[in-house]
């Protein structure tokens, strides 16, 4: 399978509510944040853990720990939305943000802000941007983080098309993608059919 895609019906109720046109903007980013909750657990399930015994108001016990270290990669700006559920999820990850834009003629990806710093790197990247359309931006940030060093990579996003996936597929097929729901196409101007428009305006209300 090309993509795990959320099936729950909470989840597609929720994706249902996300692409409604009247949605308000604070509405879109709570579902937005809440989708990357289930996508994350879905993203995550195979994580290494260590044991950790902490202390409760009554007694000790014997809890557990995640055993990697994680970073998370919002692709600017849209990803932003994705990335903070994420953190509270694991306070221990780092983010690293990469600024990508996709020229609206060529449909193709310009890179504006990354820094990958030298040194430690982490075991887990979660890519996040909440479209995966041409896949054009995915791709050039999956080079990015290979170029990095990053060995285990996974994307996570809301909404996917087909050519999206495809090309992410194809273009680095070791990465798993994680969607809350898979559309029919893309229109001509690269955007997701049915979709739900722009997810970088809509979270943050510059329509
Ligand atoms: N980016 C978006 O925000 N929406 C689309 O449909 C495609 C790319």
């Amino acid at each position: 399978m090309e993509a795990q895609v959320l099936t729950h019906p909470i989840a597609q109720t929720m994706l249902t509510r996300l692409r409604q046109k009247s949605t308000s903007s604070l509405e879109f980013r709570s579902l937005v944040r809440q989708l990357t909750v289930l996508l994350g657990l879905e993203a995550t399930k195979d994580f290494p853990t260590a044991p950790h015994t902490i202390q409760t108001p009554l007694a000790t016990c014997s809890g557990t720990a995640l055993d990697a270290s994680i970073a998370i990669v919002p692709i600017l700006r849209a990803g932003i939305g994705m990335a903070e559920p994420l953190i509270e999820m694991m306070p221990d990850a780092v983010v690293r943000h990469v600024g990508l834009f996709r020229d609206e003629k060529t449909l193709q990806p310009v890179t504006y802000y990354e820094k990958l710093p030298g040194g430690h790197l982490p075991d887990v990247c979660l890519v996040v941007d909440p479209m995966l359309a041409t896949g054009g931006t995915a791709i050039a940030t999956l080079q990015l983080l290979r170029k990095w060093g990053a060995v285990d990579i996974r994307f996570l996003g809301i909404l996917g098309a087909p050519e999206g996936v495809a090309a992410v597929h194809h273009a680095d097929p070791d990465v798993p993608i994680f969607l809350a729901g898979l559309d029919e196409r893309l229109n001509e101007r690269g955007y997701i059919i049915p979709g739900l428009g722009d997810a970088g305006d809509r979270q943050y209300n510059t329509l």
